[in-house]
Parts: C-alpha cells; sequence; structure tokens
C-alpha cells in the first residue's frame, strides 16, 4: 500500500497529519476515488474535474496542476505494482491555528493506493439489498467533501439491519445512496435524480446515462418518490467501486429477478474498461 502527503511519499501508517490540519480539524478538504483497472486510472480527467468544480465551490485553491497530480498518481501507481487498485486522493485546506473561517495558507494533497475491493461475483449476480434512510445532509451534496458523517451514520444502519447500502430520501424523493447513485427502470425507461445540489454528481453516473443514449433506452433525469422506487421494474446503485450494481430488495420488498437493463448496461460499463486497457 502507498501512501503520500504533502509533497512525499510516506507509508501508510505512518503519522503524518499535523493535528491542526484542516482535514483533521473541520472535515475542511474535497477528495476522489479512481478505480484502477489493468493498471490504468478509468476516468481519472472526469475526477480531475470533478475535484476543481469541487474546490471552486470551496474557494480552494489545488496545491498542484491537475498534470503535476497525475504524475503523483502515476508514481504511486508504479510503486505500488497493483494492476487493480483503488486511489483515494484529498485536498485539505491546509495546517493552520484553529479558526473557522479560511486561512491564507496552502492547502494539502494526500493519496492512497490499496489493491482494488471487487464485489464478489455472487452478490453482482444476486443483488444486494438497500434500506431507506432519511437524507438529513446538507444542500451541498454535489460538492465530494470530506464530511461524510451523515453518509457513515446512513451506511452503519443499513449494515446493522443487514442491508448493503442506505438509499436517502429527502421529503418522500429518493436521492441517492450513501457512497452510490440510484437509478429505478419503469416500463423500458431509466429514471434518476437529477444532477442538482442534492446529489453528488456520480462519474459513473455519468457514464451510465451515455450508455443509455447509445442503447437507446430512454432516460429520465427527475425527482421520484419512494412509492415510485417501490414499484420499479429494475433498480441499481452505481458507482466507481461498485460499477452497476443491481438491487434485490428494498426493505422487505423484493423485487423482480429478472433485469433485462441492469444487465445491459451493467456489461456495457465493464466493456468500457475492458476495450481500453
Ligand atoms: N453519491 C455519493 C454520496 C458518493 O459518495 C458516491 C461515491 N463517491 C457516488 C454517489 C458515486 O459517485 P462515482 O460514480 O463518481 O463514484
Amino acid at each position: 500500500e502507498i501512501a503520500f502527503y504533502q509533497d512525499k511519499f510516506v507509508g501508510i501508517d505512518e503519522k503524518v497529519v499535523p493535528i491542526q490540519e484542516r482535514g483533521h480539524q473541520f472535515g475542511d478538504g474535497i477528495y476522489e476515488v479512481v478505480r484502477v483497472y489493468g493498471g490504468v486510472p478509468f476516468l481519472l480527467d472526469e475526477h480531475l474535474l470533478r475535484m476543481e468544480k469541487s474546490a471552486d465551490a470551496l474557494e480552494m485553491k489545488l496545491p498542484y496542476t491537475t498534470e503535476k497530480i497525475k504524475e503523483i498518481i502515476h508514481e504511486a501507481l508504479n510503486r505500488s505494482n497493483y494492476t487493480d487498485a483503488d486511489i483515494y486522493f484529498q485536498v485539505t485546506r491546509g495546517i493552520s491555528a484553529r479558526q473557522h473561517h479560511y486561512p491564507e495558507v496552502p492547502t494539502v494533497f494526500s493519496l492512497t493506493v490499496r489493491p482494488a475491493k471487487a464485489i464478489d461475483e455472487t452478490k453482482r449476480q444476486e443483488g444486494i439489498g438497500v434500506l431507506l434512510v432519511e437524507d438529513v445532509r446538507w444542500l451541498n451534496c454535489y460538492i465530494k467533501s470530506l464530511n461524510l458523517l451523515p453518509n457513515v451514520m446512513a451506511k452503519q444502519k443499513a449494515m446493522a439491519g443487514g442491508y448493503y447500502e442506505a438509499i436517502f430520501q429527502r421529503d418522500g424523493i429518493v436521492t441517492e445512496g450513501s457512497s452510490s447513485n440510484l437509478f429505478v427502470v419503469k416500463d423500458g425507461q431509466l429514471f434518476t435524480h437529477p444532477a442538482t445540489n442534492r446529489i453528488l454528481h456520480g462519474i459513473t453516473r455519468a457514464k451510465v446515462l451515455e450508455l443509455a443514449a447509445k442503447l437507446d433506452i430512454p432516460v429520465q433525469e427527475q425527482e421520484f418518490d419512494i412509492n415510485f422506487l417501490h414499484q420499479g421494474d429494475e433498480a441499481f446503485i452505481t458507482s466507481t467501486s461498485a460499477e452497476v450494481l443491481p438491487i434485490r430488495e428494498i426493505g422487505e420488498l423484493e423485487l423482480p429477478r429478472t433485469r433485462p437493463i441492469t444487465d445491459r448496461l451493467a456489461e456495457a460499463f465493464k466493456d468500457l474498461y475492458k476495450v481500453k486497457n
């Protein structure tokens, strides 16, 4: 496992984060997760662009150019020797005496490379169970912020109940998963929450929408409620690590076992990185 903190490679368990670091004190920072398939970071430019958007929204200046970040990523990947890996990288607002408002200090970049946590094939075939949880997050969910407490709490609740993922609902409107986006298939059409401030604009979500267009699957980016979700013919989550992952049950409710559209999209998504590598 490889780790990098503020200009140098460090040991993964080395104590490197100063007590006054704002990521630590306030969760004042942003992050990205990139999946590596066959030695190639998948959709890296898209992730870097989203990080720039998150940084802009928080008036945070990235400490390096994207070119330099790419160099660090490739150097880290070379050092790791992994062909399939998860790369996490963060930018925090830096190290400064504790005050709430933004200090004038350089931001800090950090990164880890770990072996990919692939989802086992049985789970992929069978589908996952999800639990609906109230969305108590703030209204800047498009920022990929380090503040994940509501997500952590939701996931804990789901896992404690024997479910794989928590699906958020805000005033009855289904938004997204605790670490994934959500899609429903109904009468041959694909539905997902629009890319507003209420969800993270998932890179996988965007790719799936592109694929749906290519496969002539009609798409509706519109709000829908819990009732609609329950009446779906198929449902699935998407994320960098889960890819396209079918949902088997929503709480007590079992969804149909045949999932023609989910299967097509999952296959088409796999082809994207198989072709590239
Ligand atoms: N929503 C949330 C809240 C997430 O944390 C994630 C994963 N980081 C996603 C959606 C999926 O985004 P992506 O496809 O870019 O991994």
